[in-house]
């Protein structure tokens, strides 16, 4: 067997090739045709050797050397490429016949990715929303400073603007990532004749310290419906046909006033908690969860609309996407989701 450490010069002659094609019969899978085919025509292979040999012999004997180390390379790559072809006949052939076949071995194992589990849960509501007759709506995630806080009834110098703790893009402050999926709000307003129902998916950005329930990405799904006489009724009815989506079952719901410039009345919307009968970790022992805000349009936002608010009236709800799915599989800490670890991953 030639080795990289053969003396120099090698025959260049019929024996290099008859060893090599000795070599080439004798063998029985694609993996050792490769590694005969690295010795041989490999970049520091026996023929590219003997061609860097070449310089050293008499000028008169080049040019023989040169042909011939050219013609083993040639017979050298043809003998490989037939021993591949008679290879995978035989194995076509096997394959036909039967042999080597055993029913009784177990299939070879497939590896299966799967959803992420916030893309789960959003397309589970997409789907709920969607059968009550609303549009799914997309939105900017880099957006105006205009839609993400003015035309939400927070002006500049409103505190909502520091409480958000914004990420800016520019200097001037015109574009910002957005820190809640209520800028489609106005954006539909602009867009769509009423009424209309929407839901809006998506992700959402703060500049805030992380923690178990803190990322400075998380995703939320902002609900807004608008037509004539709406009113709060309305919006209760809404949210426990969501909880009954979402929990497969009634859960009682009271709200509690809250306080977001956009809606006027706003409210927190709490659930009892679907996990517990006499409190549990989830609901802090006290049967409560705090599950969204949600609340009337504010007129001011009907009108950055473009909207008349003595003619249209709606209601909106922020869903806490993030928030949902830790509820549902128990997750302790919100930084999990986004941290692309698969062995968390892979028990969705
Ligand atoms: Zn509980």
């Amino acid at each position: 067997m030639a080795g990289p450490d053969r003396e120099f010069p090698l025959e260049n002659d019929e024996a290099t090739l008859e060893r090599a094609q000795q070599q080439i019969l004798v063998c029985q899978d694609s993996q050792a045709l490769k590694a005969v085919e690295r010795e041989y025509l490999g970049k520091k292979g026996v023929v590219a050797r003997l061609l860097a040999s070449i310089p050293q012999l008499a000028p008169e004997q080049r040019p023989q050397a040169g042909k011939t180390a050219n013609q083993i390379k040639q017979a050298v790559a043809q003998a490989i490429e037939a021993r591949q072809r008679a290879l995978d006949a035989a194995t076509l052939e096997a394959e036909r016949s039967g042999a080597g076949f055993d029913a009784s071995l177990p299939p070879a194992r497939a590896l299966r990715g799967s959803l992420h589990p916030l893309t789960q849960v959003t397309r589970e509501l997409e789907d709920l929303f969607q059968s009550m007759g609303y549009q799914v709506l997309d939105g900017p995630e880099v957006e105006l400073d205009y839609y993400n806080f003015e035309a939400l009834n927070i002006p500049a110098d409103h505190p909502a603007r520091d409480s958000q703790d914004t990420f800016y893009c520019d200097e001037q402050g015109h574009f910002v990532m957005r820190t809640h999926t209520s800028p489609v709000q106005v954006r539909a307003m602009e867009r769509l004749t009423p009424p209309y129902r929407i839901v809006v998916p998506g992700k959402c950005f703060r500049q805030e310290t992380t923690d178990a329930s803190h990322d400075h990405t998380f995703h939320q799904m902002e609900g807004l419906v608008v037509g004539v006489d709406i009113s709060v009724a309305h919006l209760i009815g809404a949210m426990k046909t969501l909880l009954r989506g979402i929990f497969k079952r009634d859960l009682e719901i009271r709200l509690r006033p809250g306080f977001f410039p956009f809606v006027e009345p706003g409210f927190e919307l709490d659930a009892r908690c679907p996990f517990c009968q006499a409190g549990c970790s989830v609901c802090k022992r006290t049967t409560w969860i705090e599950l969204l805000p949600c609340g009337l349009v504010h007129p001011n936002v009907l009108r950055a609309g473009g909207l008349d608010p003595e003619q249209w009236s709606g209601f909106a709800f922020g869903l806490g996407l993030s928030r949902l799915v830790m509820l549902r599989h128990g997750i302790d800490d919100i930084r999990h989701l986004l941290a692309g670890d698969v062995r968390f991953l892979e028990q969705f």
